[in-house]
């Protein structure tokens, strides 16, 4: 299924693998920016089928996720557009929808498409914790991270061969097949330390300009880690750091993101 929208790649294609710099963060990292429409044609296309098979939540609840996942796309585009990189933003294709189902979940996949769980609700308690989970989840696409876990397997895999460009397809599929197990969705990447880091930290910045308390996060933290020593273990936290090892990050953050709050209009 998804693995053959890489099978028709040729090798020349592999040989584009550069450093791709953060505009928010400047961490530079490894991606290969000619798999990104592969990715997202992917990450589509399985979250149109997650959508079919799962309950479309309507109502009040769910026009709250459009709310602030519309506000976090419209923090997103001010700050691109501020740096002059409104043309990094042109593939996304942005969906927000809430699921019926009881996991304590939320994810956005490469390309824009997020979803957030009926589970969640009670943990983020309110608009402002929503905007903590899908500030995240959003940085996760933003920043390319599904992509820079794909170009490490591969250069980890192949790395003189992908530069040499002689990878084979069969190759190929083998190091998509590792990243995006078959039956898996691409919302299920489980994201490195460095990533998450970086996800919390962009999450922070785009709630803030979205005019929401980024100070908010760290209660948030607090509730995530209370709903883990519950009967039913969030499965945000199955993919996620624990909400110990964050929040002393996110401590350092704090003071950039709650400038861009300010500058929003918020008294932080
Ligand atoms: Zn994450």
């Amino acid at each position: 299924m998804k693995i053959n929208h890489f099978l028709g790649m040729g090798a020349a294609v592999l040989a584009l693998v550069a450093c791709t710099t953060n505009p928010m963060t400047g961490r530079k990292s490894l991606q290969i920016g000619s798999l990104n429409s592969q990715i997202t044609t992917s990450a589509v296309q399985q979250y149109q089928q997650t959508l079919k098979e799962s309950k479309v939540v309507t109502g009040a609840q769910a026009q709250m996720v459009k709310k602030v996942g519309g506000k976090i796309k419209t923090a997103a585009e001010k700050y691109y557009a501020s740096i002059g990189r409104s043309a990094d933003l042109a593939s996304y294709q942005w969906e927000f929808n809430l699921l019926q189902d009881n996991q304590i979940n939320a994810w956005c996949m490469p390309g824009g498409k997020v979803a957030v769980y009926t589970g969640i609700l009670p943990v983020t308690k309110d608009e402002t914790g929503l905007a903590v989970v899908m500030g995240h989840e959003v940085s996760h696409a933003l920043a390319g991270h599904g992509n820079e876990r794909i170009s490490q397997a591969m250069v980890a895999q192949y790395g003189g061969q992908i530069l040499g460009g002689t990878i084979s397809n069969a190759q190929l599929a083998k190091v998509f097949e590792a990243a995006y197990p078959i039956g898996s969705q691409v919302a299920l990447l489980k994201y490195g330390r460095t990533q998450e880091s970086e996800a919390d930290e962009m999450g922070l910045n785009l709630m803030a300009i979205a005019g929401y308390d980024p100070k908010q996060a760290i209660p948030f933290w607090s509730r995530m880690e209370a709903a883990s020593s519950g009967a039913r273990q969030p499965e945000f936290l199955s993919t996620h750091p624990s909400p110990q090892t964050r929040i002393a990050d996110i401590q350092n953050d704090l003071p950039k993101a709650l400038e861009y709050y300010r500058a929003a209009g918020g008294k932080g």
